[in-house]
């Protein structure tokens, strides 16, 4: 038996693979945070590294359903930009 490793799915895309291929973020008292190190606990959401996910991730809606936050627009705008910067 092999032992497979969690998959993860991409907000924008809904995507699969393994973590590895994903930037996570989370919620933390009731921010939206990027979870550089995969490694804080809580409710969270993937999205794939590379720029044709990144660029389509504005979408507040898509974050606030999958978890389940209420208007986000604002932190979600800093946070993409934050990782745009760092991904180039
Ligand atoms: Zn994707």
């Amino acid at each position: 038996m092999v032992k497979s490793s969690p998959e993860r799915s991409c907000l924008v895309c809904r995507g699969r693979g393994p973590k590895s291929e994903f930037l996570r973020f989370v919620v933390r008292e009731r921010e939206l945070c990027w979870d550089k190190k995969h490694n804080l606990p809580g409710r969270g959401a993937y999205l794939h590294r590379r720029n044709e996910c990144l660029l389509k991730a504005g979408d507040a809606k898509r974050w606030e359903k999958a978890l389940r936050m209420d208007d986000i627009t604002g932190t979600l705008a800093n946070l993409l930009k934050e990782v745009i910067k760092w991904g180039s």
